[in-house]
């Protein structure tokens, strides 16, 4: 989803691409990141490779997220310091913030209180990313600086019925319930929360934004400036997909961490803003899930 975002920010300039994919290369293996390191010779890197998933995922795997995010990112940060990458932009997670943070949330929260337990393992594997890449700054000089996304959604994005973040959550269970002609739309939690949503093409502008930049920080929070509640954000969904029943609440779900909006006024000192609107952005997320669906492709995906 996110690699995807940054290749296509970067189809206009002037750089040649070395990409890679999940099948082709696996990331927890040392000895084959190094390898193709040594091969490539990236100058950059975009390190956006992450085990990623919703609240109940990170709930049901938190081994599987510590491990592979730590060996993900242990084999790419210290292969990026051994072949002399120049820069190398990290994706961590608003998650690696304390649950009980002041809002907005600035970068100097992190490690200031505890975390949600609901998501404690992946923050805690996103947390060690961003101190490995403070640690080779400090003690090699590297350029490697971190981000911290809201939630994401937009094109690519995985629709898993268990492991999806919300928005794809919500617009999977929406459009069924419309074909299924159910007259209840079931969402996770009691509708309270508040999360701020950021189209996964302007995650990868800021980052491209950050890598062209000569930056005086090591981590930026990288937001749209507002949250919506969870029960909003299922209506504007069941408008956009044309879901004319009732919304109803599983409360037997986990509502994680009330509020996690970001306060991204670093980034912004940069001139960076978000261009995506919410709702253009969502009916765009809608097509890419019908284009995924009517492409039988979506099967093979969960
Ligand atoms: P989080 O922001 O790290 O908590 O990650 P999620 O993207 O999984 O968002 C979780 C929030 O959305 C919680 O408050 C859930 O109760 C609520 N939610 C409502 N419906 C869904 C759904 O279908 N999937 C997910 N993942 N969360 C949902």
């Amino acid at each position: 989803m996110l690699g995807s975002a940054v290749v296509r920010s970067l189809a206009n300039e002037d750089a040649e691409l070395l990409l890679t994919t999940r099948a082709d290369l696996d990331l927890t293996d040392q000895a084959l990141v190094k390898r193709w390191m040594d091969t490539y010779r990236p100058e950059l890197i975009f390190h956006v490779g992450a085990k990623v998933g919703g609240i109940h995922a990170n709930a049901t795997m938190p081994a599987d997220f510590l491990r592979d995010n730590l060996l993900i990112q242990s084999n790419v940060i210290e292969g990026a310091h051994c072949f002399g990458v120049q820069k190398l932009v990290f994706v961590a997670t608003n998650c690696t913030y304390p649950h009980n943070a002041a809002q907005p949330i600035s970068e100097e929260a992190l490690l200031t209180g505890p975390l949600d337990d609901n998501i404690r393992f992946y923050a805690v594997s996103k947390i060690a990313g961003i101190e490995m890449c403070r640690a080779y700054r400090k003690q090699y000089g590297c350029n490697f600086i971190s981000v911290i996304p809201p939630n994401l959604y937009g094109p690519g994005d995985n629709y898993h019925t268990q492991h999806s973040h919300v928005v794809a959550g919500i617009l999977r269970r929406t459009h069924e319930a419309k074909v299924e002609g159910k007259s209840e739309l079931v969402v996770w939690g009691d509708g309270t929360p508040r999360r701020e949503l950021l189209h996964v093409d302007d995650l990868a502008d800021a980052m491209k934004c950050i890598m062209l930049a000569s930056v005086k920080y090591d981590l930026y929070n990288i937001g749209c400036g507002h949250d919506i509640a969870i029960s909003e954000l299922a209506r504007i969904i069941a408008e956009i997909v044309g879901f004319k029943g009732k919304i109803v609440y599983d409360i037997s779900k986990p509502n994680g961490t009330m509020r996690k909006l970001l306060d991204s006024s670093r980034i912004r000192s940069l001139g960076w803003s978000p261009k995506i609107d919410e709702k253009a952005g969502l009916r765009g997320a809608y097509e890419d899930f019908l284009h995924l669906l009517q492409a039988s492709e979506l099967g093979a995906r969960l």
